[in-house]
């Protein structure tokens, strides 16, 4: 099966420069969008793959084949000092290896610069953002946000002050709670305004901010379910408020627990999160299912990849998934 969600969704596919128009013209409707499913998983290549983003992929995948919808993969390496060579290749062929099928060919946002530049130069000439010359250390008396990162206080939102110049461009934030209904969490709401302030879109040194490239990405590629860890729950209302300013719809949202070792620390690169072993597929497949709450048969471990995967989909139960923002990796996998 290859087809793209491009290609089977055209009424998702936005050109950079008629990104606003097709979606003003009230010619998509978002309940259009949720006639079809099209899923993606999307990690960064800073390192091999981890049980934590095996889940993420596992959930994204079951879940949008179970719905009859297609799955995309796309490399989130637009922060090029992250991005570690060969981890893109290496993650692939783990996800390969693994028995996942996705569907028309890998996005890389490293080479999606100018989708992103299109996005930004609309937000700036309807005056949606503006330059900021705060330095880290400016702000680094403001309180703390949701995600440890420092709230911004509006310094430079009437304008830079004389001598100064822009370091990064920030988003203007409206006022008020912004709110979704997560399809595993529940009612999310947060006050991006209070509780983040103006949020970065284009970094110091060039680079457009993950929030920018993400939303544009899964607009641009049809994008219309999201399932993903709880670990990026709290990036979702700022790109809520992205898709409100660029005139983009809402894809639906799942967040599914986020892994954390023994010390309650998300597996990641930075805590020293093994890679999986994708010499045993079955048995670390058979260990993200369970954490998923999904309970092959133990007769499944033992038989080939493709029958655990078509199980695996045949009885995908988000009933079952774990009503949790974390859980602890399984001692095995
Ligand atoms: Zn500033």
């Amino acid at each position: 099966m290859q087809r793209s969600c491009v290609t089977s969704i055209t009424f998702c596919l936005l050109l950079p420069d008629g990104m606003q128009s097709r979606y003003h013209s009230g010619m998509f409707a978002t309940e259009l969008l949720h006639q079809s499913y099209c899923g993606r998983f999307a990690p960064s290549p800073t390192g091999p793959l981890h049980f934590g983003s095996l889940v993420a992929a596992v959930g994204s995948y079951a879940d949008a084949r179970a719905h009859g919808g297609t799955w995309l993969l796309r490399l989130e390496d637009v922060d090029a000092p992250r991005t570690v060579p060969g981890a893109a290749d290496a993650i692939l062929r783990t996800l390969e290896r693994l028995g996942f099928a996705w569907d028309g060919e890998v996005v890389f946002q490293s080479r999606r610069t100018s989708l992103y530049r299109a996005a930004f130069e609309r937000l700036r000439l309807e005056g949606r953002v503006f330059a900021c010359a705060c330095t880290r250390r400016e702000i680094a008396d403001s309180t703390l946000g949701p995600d440890g990162a420092r709230r911004y206080p509006g310094t430079c939102r009437a304008g830079l002050a004389p001598g100064r110049d822009a370091r990064a461009w920030r988003l203007m934030v409206e006022p008020g709670e912004i709110c979704f209904d997560d399809a595993l969490q529940g009612r999310i709401c947060q006050d991006v305004a209070a509780e983040v302030g103006d949020f970065v879109v284009l970094r110091a040194g060039g680079l457009f901010a993950y929030q920018l490239a993400v939303v544009v990405d899964d607009a641009e590629q049809g994008v219309t379910h999201v399932v993903r860890g709880a670990d990026l729950i709290e990036s979702t209302p700022r790109q809520i408020c992205l898709q409100r300013q660029l005139g983009i719809p809402r894809p639906a949202y799942l967040h599914l627990p986020a892994v954390v070792n023994a010390l309650g620390e998300k597996l990641s690169k930075q805590t020293r999160a093994r890679p999986i072993d994708d010499a045993r597929p079955q048995a670390v497949l058979a260990a993200a299912l369970a954490f998923l709450g999904q309970q092959p048969p133990a007769e499944l471990a033992g038989t080939d990849l493709a029958s655990l995967w078509l199980w695996s989909i045949e009885h995908w139960d988000r009933g079952r998934l774990p009503h949790c923002r974390t859980a602890p990796a399984p001692a095995e996998y």
